[in-house]
């Protein structure tokens, strides 16, 4: 297996809930590595970008919302098959769906207010991570 960067985010539910100390306790547990870090306001222009993907869909402009409405930490994971990895220490998207022991189902307060963010593959790992980092800023 490949070491494989990927990006990730800690959402505004879980940092207005101090919450940043214990998901990043996952990760490392699970044997990633943060190796860039740093805590914003994300605009709207940012959060509107970031899902541009989901546009369409009808829970954006509330998403958008949500992902405006505090902090969050913006990370680069970095660990064997980390693509992967995450999602799987992240858990489903819905956190009823979500295993036990994963971020979401620990963690999560619903659908859409779900602690945390990870890249679905690779080549959208590159993206996003270059949305928020320079190359000097990740150390590994
Ligand atoms: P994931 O974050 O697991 O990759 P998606 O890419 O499908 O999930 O969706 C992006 C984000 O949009 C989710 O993490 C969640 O915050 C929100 N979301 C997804 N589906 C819904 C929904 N049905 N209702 C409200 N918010 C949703
Ligand atoms: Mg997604």
């Amino acid at each position: 297996m490949a070491i494989e960067r990927t990006f990730s985010i800690i959402k505004p539910d879980a940092t207005r809930r101090n919450l940043t100390g214990k998901i990043n306790a996952k990760f490392e547990a699970a044997g990633l590595r943060i190796v860039a870090q740093r805590r914003i306001q994300m605009t709207e222009t940012q959060a509107k970008k970031f899902y541009e993907v989901h546009a369409a869909r009808p829970f954006y402009n509330d998403l958008v919302k949500f992902m405006t409405s505090g902090p969050v930490v913006v990370q680069v994971l970095e660990g064997e098959n980390a693509v992967a990895k995450n999602r799987e220490i992240m858990g489903a998207t819905n956190p009823a769906n979500a295993d036990a022991g994963t971020i979401r189902k620990e963690f999560a307060e619903s659908i859409e207010a779900n602690s945390v963010h990870g890249s679905d593959s690779a080549e959208n790992a590159a993206i996003e991570i270059g949305y928020f980092f320079a190359g000097a800023d990740i150390v590994g």
